[in-house]
């Protein structure tokens, strides 16, 4: 799976859970933590491979090549369920100075990319240190490095409207409490009337 999939993944669901959790207008400064974070954060379990987006995007080769030597394999310890319970632990004792719902957001990020590596063909180590592969899908739905594959295609699509979408529709918010930025919260209410409320009710307006 590429870095820019589960980085476009950890954006849209803290973009999801800050509107599923703000009535009006999100908090600015926690909007921005929540999406930037998460979006690294998303990238965080690849840092067990010195070729992987994270490694070198920031650049992170050393700790990638530190943890290597430590015996730590791509797609194992931390792509677990024991890696999202250190995180889970960590988030816990950071919460008492970190705003609750960016803990979640972050937790939620870390989630996303063990979940859609089990799409690869080569699965998660998930209940590591047991041994076991886990993958979701079949062999040959599944994604792999050297093909084009169609699953992959579907959820870089879906990501990809979806973060539109939610990224347009905070924006809408900020720029309407905005003088002036009246008229473009009516208009864009106008357009989401449009939508079931079963399908978009659960956004905070
Ligand atoms: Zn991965």
């Amino acid at each position: 799976m590429r870095g820019k999939i589960h980085s476009a993944a950890g954006i849209v669901l803290a973009e999801a859970i800050i509107l599923s959790n703000s009535n009006g207008k999100p908090s600015w400064g926690i909007t921005v933590a929540a999406v930037i974070g998460s979006g690294i954060l998303a990238l965080l379990p690849d840092l067990d491979h010195r070729s992987s987006t994270i490694s070198r995007t920031f650049p992170l080769q050393i700790a990638s090549h530190g943890l290597n030597i430590l015996g730590f394999r791509h797609r194992a310890q931390m792509h677990s369920l024991m890696a999202l319970l250190v995180l889970g632990g960590l988030m816990w004792v950071s919460s008492i100075n970190l705003p609750w719902i960016l803990s979640v957001c972050f937790f939620t990020a870390y989630f996303s990319h063990i979940f859609l590596d089990m799409f690869n063909e080569e699965g998660v180590e998930l209940f590591w240190p047991l041994p076991w592969r886990i993958r979701l899908v079949p062999g040959f739905l599944a994604i792999s490095s050297d093909n084009h594959s169609i699953l992959q295609s579907i959820i870089d699509r879906v990501l990809h409207m979806l973060l539109m979408f939610f990224t347009f529709h905070l924006c809408i918010r900020y720029v309407a409490y905005l003088p002036g930025g009246d008229w473009l919260n009516i208009m864009w209410n106008k357009i989401l009337s449009l939508v079931p409320t079963s399908i978009i009710g659960w956004i905070k307006f």
